[in-house]
């Protein structure tokens, strides 16, 4: 059914999701696959939000991610393949041979395979002193993994799941039970000592949780450390973008629908419990559940009046904090910039001091060694993006804005130049994204990457699941329990859907 032939103001959903980031994609999915009217607004032209894509002069670059765990073909945490099945439907995948090649101070320079025993060889060859310890540490978050890859994965909160999960696997529930409040740091600093093999740790972790190994749960560790030697990092062919696009046509197929260029400014309450959207043409729609895939800032600071915010979430506030944004260059460059060999993911980073600051860690992917058709022949793509604040970039005229963009987008280039000589010869195009871009096209408060810890916190523990103080409301995507990354959006689609057809009786 098409978008324009719909009333869709006459009608009443069973459920509306606000925006089609992957976390509201599979939510509407799940329930729509589940027989509910699901309707999906979403402020941009396309759905994907960060997994979403763009096209230019030939090339179709990826917003933002593209390292994508969770499409594999066995386990239960393979929750990508299982989303697009739950809607028949599929993307093809192509196999990474290596996760991430890493240029790091002290020349450690190392290639995660996905073999695991090539892994820790590697490792351990730079660190001979600690070849158990490292053993020790990796073998640990196969112990989490194992535990979550055999359970199916939905609500935490829903308590007949849990008790039928308990009996089915006690000892992987009490396993879990055990790592939930842990954190990364904690248990590496049980096995290693080094201090450089530490920090190298904190890399792992802080490349994809954007904080050091002591404050990344130890369950995201056990799920990323050991996935990506399980059902391994898979690119799909034709881009991210594919995994919304196809969620979308799943959607549709059964009987969902979704509406573009339809922001929401409003979630309307009735007796405290949320009852439909309004948008910024004034649009209502009414729905028996409104879910929120927008950052828990802007749903419980701009969706809703913010003298009202619930305590539990000024207290979510007190433990989280938004982290940093990104600055993006998106290149399209000659084949001949790329060695022999090159790599899809590189993380650079010249002194450990600047791991965490703005321009500290740069991260590099080059999806089109995987998938040449996203350019033009002989070209390739490179995304290259480092953590930025937004604050950096306010109160700018615009000469002076484009100006800024222009000098940091050639820092950037003059480092990645060290591993990829000829780059600024070999440039065919560029564009630079700021923290006011993401923030701009992803409707996301200040362009955050997502929540992190203010301080030390444990593990996943003060993470909110799906439900939300406000009746009728939930929400879901990154700032819900698991957190960051579309294999973790995922997840969290998958228990707000199991959250709310238990509360529909579906
Ligand atoms: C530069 C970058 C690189 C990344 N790399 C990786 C990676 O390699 N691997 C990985 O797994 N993850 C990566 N991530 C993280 C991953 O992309 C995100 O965690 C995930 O996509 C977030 O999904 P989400 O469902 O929470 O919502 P989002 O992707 O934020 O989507 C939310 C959607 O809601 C819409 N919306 C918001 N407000 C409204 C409103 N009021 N009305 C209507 N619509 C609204 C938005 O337009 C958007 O489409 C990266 C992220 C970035 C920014």
């Amino acid at each position: 059914m098409s978008a324009s032939s719909t009333n869709y103001q006459n009608s009443s959903f069973d459920v509306i999701v606000i925006g089609s980031g992957i976390g509201g994609l599979v939510t509407a999915t799940q329930l729509a696959a589940k027989g509910a009217r699901v309707l999906i607004l979403e402020s941009y032209l396309i759905p994907g939000g960060s997994a979403g894509y763009f096209e230019r002069q030939g090339y179709r670059f990826d917003v933002g991610a593209s390292m994508i765990f969770g499409l594999g073909n066995r386990g239960t945490t393979n929750l990508l393949t299982r989303a697009l099945e739950a809607v028949n439907s599929s993307v093809d995948a192509i196999a990474d041979p290596v996760q991430i090649h890493y240029h790091l101070p002290k020349s450690l320079d190392l290639k995660v395979e996905r073999s695991y025993d090539n892994f820790l060889q590697n490792l351990a060859a730079y660190f001979p002193h600690e070849r158990e310890g490292i053993r020790r540490f990796y073998d640990e978050c196969w112990k989490v993994f194992n535990c979550l890859n055999q359970m199916d994965l939905l609500s935490l909160e829903e308590p007949r799941y849990l008790l039928r999960t308990f009996v089915q696997h006690p000892l992987a529930c009490l396993s879990l039970l055990k790592y939930l409040p842990q954190n990364a740091g904690d248990i590496a600093r049980r096995y290693i000592k080094d201090p450089q093999l530490l920090k190298f740790i904190d890399m792992e972790c802080y490349c994809w949780s954007v904080v050091p190994a002591e404050m990344t749960p130890m369950i995201n560790a056990g799920m990323v450390f050991s996935d990506r030697h399980y059902g391994g990092v898979n690119y799909p062919k034709g881009g991210v973008g594919q995994i919304a696009q196809k969620l979308v046509e799943g959607l549709e197929k059964a009987g969902g629908e979704i509406k573009y260029q339809a922001k929401v400014t409003k979630i309307m309450t009735e007796k405290g419990s949320a009852i439909g959207v309004e948008l910024t043409n004034g649009e209502i729609y009414r729905g028996k559940r409104i879910v929120s895939n927008a950052t828990r800032w802007d749903t419980f600071e701009k969706l809703l009046p913010v003298d009202k915010i619930p305590p539990n979430e000024k207290k979510w506030q007190q433990n989280y904090q938004k982290s940093p944004s990104f600055l993006s260059l998106h290149m399209g460059v000659k084949e001949s910039v790329l060695p022999q060999g090159t790599e899809c993911h590189h993380i650079i980073l010249e002194d450990w001091q600047n791991m965490t600051k703005p321009e500290g860690t740069l991260f590099v992917s080059i999806p089109t060694l995987l998938d040449p058709e996203l350019a033009p022949e002989e070209y390739h793509i490179v995304h290259a993006f480092t953590p930025d604040w937004i604050n950096d970039w306010q109160g700018l005229s615009a000469s002076e804005y484009e100006a800024k963009k222009e000098e940091t987008a050639w820092r950037i280039i003059d480092r990645l130049e060290k591993i990829f000589p000829g780059l600024d010869a070999g440039l065919d195009y560029l564009e630079v994204g700021t923290p006011r871009t993401h923030r701009r096209f992803l409707g996301r408060e200040d362009g955050t990457y997502g929540p992190i810890p203010r301080r030390k916190l444990r593990g996943l523990l003060s993470m909110p699941f799906n439900s939300t103080a406000i009746k009728g409301l939930y929400c879901v995507g990154d700032s819900t329990f698991p957190g960051q990354g579309l294999n973790a959006v995922a997840f969290s689609g998958f228990a707000c859907a199991h959250r709310i057809a238990v509360d529909l009786g579906l």
